[in-house]
């Protein structure tokens, strides 16, 4: 048995530097944990897999099926190029396999509800039982990896397998009783924070169901994790039936819509990526992404729908912000969670939701314990004013931005464009 990582340009290129330096980093712990055996090498899979196959006389090759786009249009090449060695498709990184689930007629869902009753009900496998010793193949020659990228301010969670299983045995332990409430409020570590670590296979979800059902009474809380589990199935489902949801939107009736332009717009989108909007849960959020490479759920819909809906740009470009900054940015839950906020995506609300930035954080942090964690400009502001500190009657503390727009006007001039296309 082999163990190889192929460094692929057409990902490592894109990917921003949290993501290259946490693969990095699994990749060492990888290393250990074979025994020294894994092998690295650089290039266009079609070229290199065949080729190290050829070197040590492999009898098969096998691989973790990727559902995104790119992946499938690489391991079909793989595989052509492999000629009569076989390309063995050894499960994937989800619970169930994107493409499994589908409507009775054979038709993709497009809508998270039905879709995760009907996952439920086709189930999964339970993990594979771990080997007891694996014959590693040592010795065989591997290239220089990519020199490591400086994630900036960033602080990067500790990676590899043994830190996503410290990770979960303490949300499981801890956290998990309280997880239908703590997942909303940002303020306390109510999640479990082991996006990165699914993304990078350092943990299978059916490793953390597995455990979860030999735990006594999970309840509410068990269920809700579940359910988060089932949206980043979801969305990998809907992008393997949907390739081109990636880009391009998914419900086409918002492609009209009209975007802002121009250097005061630029202005405006320098001030959201740079946490300096004078919305206290924004700029929190955005700070959280450039400090952690992570942002908590609930902020990441706030912030998202505050570039699209007050700020008036198209998903596409916060969707690729996030991929630049965060460190489980996944093509799936990134693009299609714009998507859902944008109302371009699987939202299945019958009305254009405009999240308010002062009302979501009076209500998901409501004395401000993650504004202040992350605004230390407001650390004395009052928990009454926090979220809006313009109210405050000392004014907004020095340092600290006005609100850089009016949020109801915006609201309106956001509905009125989605009204526009709407009757056209
Ligand atoms: C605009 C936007 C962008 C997002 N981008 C990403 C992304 O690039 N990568 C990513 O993994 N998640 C993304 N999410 C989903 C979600 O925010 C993160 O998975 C979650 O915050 C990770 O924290 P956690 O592990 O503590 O989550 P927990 O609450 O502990 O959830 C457990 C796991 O369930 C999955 N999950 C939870 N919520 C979602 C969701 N809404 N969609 C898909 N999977 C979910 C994740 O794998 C997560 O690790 C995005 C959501 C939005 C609204």
């Amino acid at each position: 048995m082999l163990p190889v990582f192929v460094f692929d340009d057409r990902l490592w290129g894109p990917a921003g530097a949290p993501r290259r330096r946490f693969l990095l980093d699994c990749l060492d712990d990888l290393r250990t944990a074979t025994d020294g055996a894994l092998v690295l090498r650089h290039g266009d899979p079609a070229r290199v897999v065949p080729q190290l196959a050829a070197e040590v006389g492999a009898a098969s090759v096998h691989v973790s099926a990727d559902p995104g786009p790119y992946g499938r249009r690489r391991d079909a090449a793989v595989e052509r190029a492999l000629g009569d060695v076989p390309l063995e498709r050894t499960g994937s990184p989800y619970l169930v396999t994107p493409g499994r689930v589908t409507k009775r007629d054979g038709t993709p869902f497009q809508v998270f509800s039905p879709f995760a009753r009907a996952w439920r009900e086709h189930g999964w496998r339970a993990p594979a039982p771990r080997p007891r010793a694996v014959p590693w193949l040592s010795g065989v020659p591997s290239t220089d990896p990519p020199p490591a990228p400086d994630p900036g301010d960033a602080q990067l969670p500790p990676a590899g397998e043994a830190a996503a299983a410290a990770t979960w045995a303490r949300f499981r332990d801890e956290r998990l009783r309280d997880y239908a409430e703590g997942r909303n409020t940002p303020g306390t570590d109510g999640t479990s924070r082991l996006s990165a670590y699914l993304k990078y296979g350092c943990i299978h979800p059916r490793t953390l169901l597995a455990d979860l059902a030999a735990q006594d009474d999970g309840g509410e809380a068990v269920r809700r994790y579940t359910d988060e589990l089932a949206w980043r199935d979801f969305y990998a489902d809907v992008l393997w039936h949907r390739p081109d949801s990636a880009r391009e939107y998914l419900d086409p009736r918002l492609q009209g819509m009209r975007y802002d332009t121009g250097p005061d717009a630029e202005e405006l989108v320098r001030a959201w990526e740079t946490g300096r909007t004078g919305f206290p849960i924004v700029d929190a959020g955005m700070r959280q992404l450039l400090g952690e490479a992570y942002v908590h759920n609930r902020v990441r819909m706030i912030v998202a729908s505050f570039l699209v809906k007050d700020l008036h740009q198209e998903w596409t470009r916060g969707a690729r912000w996030f991929m630049r900054h965060l460190v489980d940015g996944d093509l799936a839950s990134n693009n299609h969670g714009w998507q859902w906020v944008a109302g371009t995506g699987t939202d299945a609300s019958p009305y254009y939701r405009v999240f308010n930035p002062v009302t979501q954080g009076k209500k998901f942090d409501p004395d401000g314990t993650y504004v202040k964690r992350w605004v230390p400009e407001l650390r004395d502001v009052p928990a009454r004013y926090v979220h809006e500190p313009w109210r405050s009657p000392d004014g907004v503390p020095a340092g600290y931005p006005e609100p850089v727009v009016d949020h109801a006007h915006e609201r309106q001039v956001s509905l009125d464009r989605y009204a526009a296309i709407r009757t056209r």
